[in-house]
Parts: structure tokens; sequence; C-alpha cells
């Protein structure tokens, strides 16, 4: 929670169904609190990435409410639903998707586009940026000259370089042998330790163990929280 203890974001009775009738999320709750680091876990299909377009007010629900910040995102303006967006969120995804000809700097220096921070003290930002994540002898290679696990370490850097309230990471580990995968998560931890909230979806068990906080999705419903508390039985 933050101060007034507003969760980051709010999920309430979610539902999407896309055209053509696939219901991809059912009545789905739930809450991330400030600083929390949880998995969202659950086989291929079962709606995993739909949650985190819609956490991420990058797609919006059939019906029910997203909240960032006690904010309904329905309601928003465009101009600042995007504004949200750029500065209270960051994005990491199993693909990546860095930029090609731009430098690892370059790259995590993109993550304050939104900042009105001017470009020399956006590059300065983004070297403090990569050396947090280990990768202070690579500021000037290209995404080409990069291991898969270097790459995921830009995403994660551009990601955090605002300063977000929350990231959101879908299978950020998907694409990477299983030493530079266990690296990542690492780093997800150490990075954790501030005030930002983070999720990682996975359809990695192992993966989620290693979360304190799992939330497990099934046919587009919440099948298990491990935050949830038990209603209604006496202490
Ligand atoms: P996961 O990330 O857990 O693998 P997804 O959220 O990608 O699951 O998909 C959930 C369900 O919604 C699947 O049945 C998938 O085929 C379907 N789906 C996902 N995206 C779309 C789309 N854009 N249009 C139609 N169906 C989709
Ligand atoms: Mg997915």
């Amino acid at each position: 929670m933050s101060a007034d203890g507003t969760p980051v974001l709010a999920v309430r009775d979610v539902t999407k169904t896309y055209p053509g009738g696939v219901h991809a999320l059912r009545h789905v709750s739930l809450e991330v609190a400030a600083g929390e680091l949880l998995a969202v876990v659950g086989p291929s299909g079962s709606g995993k990435s739909t949650l985190l377009q819609l956490m991420g007010t990058l797609d919006k629900p059939t019906s029910g409410q997203v909240l960032m910040r006690g904010h309904d995102v329905a309601r928003l303006p465009d101009r600042q639903l995007a504004a949200i967006r750029a500065r209270w969120i960051g994005f990491v995804f199993q693909q990546f998707f860095l930029t090609a000809h731009l430098s690892a700097v370059g790259n995590v220096a993109t993550g304050l586009l939104y900042h009105a921070v001017p470009p020399r003290e956006r590059r300065r930002r983004a070297e403090v940026a990569l050396r947090r994540v280990g990768l202070g002898h690579r500021l000037d290679h290209l995404p080409h000259q990069l291991s898969g696990g270097e790459k995921q370490r830009v995403a994660i850097a551009r990601a955090l370089i605002g300063d977000p309230p929350l990231v959101l990471a879908d299978e950020p580990t998907g694409n990477l042998d299983s030493v530079s995968g266990a690296g990542v998560l690492e780093l997800l931890h150490e990075l954790n330790r501030g005030d930002t909230a983070i999720v990682v979806i996975t359809h990695d068990r192992e993966v989620a163990e290693s979360l304190p906080r799992r939330l497990e999705i099934r046919d587009g419903r919440i099948h298990h929280d491990s935050a949830a508390r038990t209603v209604g039985v006496p202490a």
C-alpha cells in the first residue's frame, strides 16, 4: 500500500472476452500493494498475458475495473492514460523488445522519454541504471552484441529507470537458459528492495516458487492467491 493505503493496482471483477467469444478472463479481482513482488502463474492459454495487458492499461476489460493508484483507467482521457502508462508502469517482455540501432545506454534512456529529463541527463542516468544491473562494461554495445541475459538486463534497466511504482514482466526468463534466467530473477529480487511493485508473469512453477506471493490462474480465473487471507475462521 502507499502511505494512504491505496494499492498501486486494483483489478476488480474483470472479465475479458475476445471477439469470437474466447473468455480469456472471468471475474478476476486482485490488488497489488506498493513494493510487492509477486508471480502470476498458470499454464499456457490460462489468461496471463491478457491479465498483463489489462494491468498495463494496454487493453481494456470487457467488464469490471482496473485502477492505477485509485484512478479508474477506463475513465481517463487517452492523453492522461498514455502519461500514466509511461510514468507509472515499466514493462519487461519475453522478447526483450530492444531497439536494434540504439546502444544499451540509448535503449535504457528511452525509459525517460516522458519524464521531462534533458538528453544528457537521460544518458547519465541510463549509465547508472546499467551499472545497477551489472552491465557497466556493456554501455555502448548494440543489442545484437549482447547475450539473451544481457538483453533482458537492459530491458529491466529501461523499465526501472523512471522509478515507476509498478513493473510488469511477462515471461521475463522465457527466452533464457536456466543460468541467465536465475540471474534475471535474482536481479528482480534485488531491485524490489525499494517501493516498486514487480509482477512476474510465468508458466514456470520454479520461477513462481522463488517469489514471495503467488497468484495462480487457470482457465481465466484466479485459482489460488497465496496472499489471500482466510475469511471467517476464528483465530
Ligand atoms: P497465456 O498468456 O496464459 O498463455 P493468453 O492471455 O495469451 O494466455 O490467452 C488466453 C486465451 O485468450 C487463450 O485461449 C488465447 O488463445 C486467447 N487470446 C489471447 N489473445 C487473443 C486475441 N487477441 N484474440 C483472440 N483470442 C485471444
Ligand atoms: Mg502469455
